[in-house]
């Protein structure tokens, strides 16, 4: 069964997408945590990291030129910006089709909540 996020590549859905290639798909993250939350996804279904194999590297190696191309795009490259994938369930994952989360546009803090 297609992820939601397949059904956005295909257009079956809709999302606010600021950049879509043969290879990858960026759209607004429909609860954004920042001013700037974009997820870019390879079109091709893989569910997390896990699963990534030898033959998609140059497509994961372009998930990265993507997100910074739609980071200078939306005006962050200058003040920073931080790039996310979960991975499974202690890694917060909620949508089995790999992402790539691009924040930005205020100060971020630590990279985990301290305990
Ligand atoms: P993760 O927890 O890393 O799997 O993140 C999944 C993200 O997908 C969350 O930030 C959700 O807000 C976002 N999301 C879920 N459904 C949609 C949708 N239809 N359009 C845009 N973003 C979505």
């Amino acid at each position: 069964m297609p992820t939601i996020f397949s059904k956005i590549v295909a257009g079956e859905i809709p999302a606010d997408i600021v950049y879509q290639d043969e290879r990858v798909t960026a759209f607004k993250d429909i609860h954004p945590l920042a001013p700037v939350h974009i997820l870019i996804i390879p079109n091709k279904e893989i569910a997390t990291v896990d699963d990534v194999s030898p033959e998609d590297e140059a497509t994961l190696g372009h998930l990265f030129v993507v997100a910074k191309e739609v980071a200078r795009k939306l005006g962050i490259a200058e003040s920073g910006y931080r790039l996310i994938i979960n991975c499974k369930g202690d890694g917060g994952q909620e949508v089995f089709h790999l992402h790539l989360h691009l924040l930005g546009g205020k100060k971020l803090g630590s990279m985990l909540a301290k305990s």
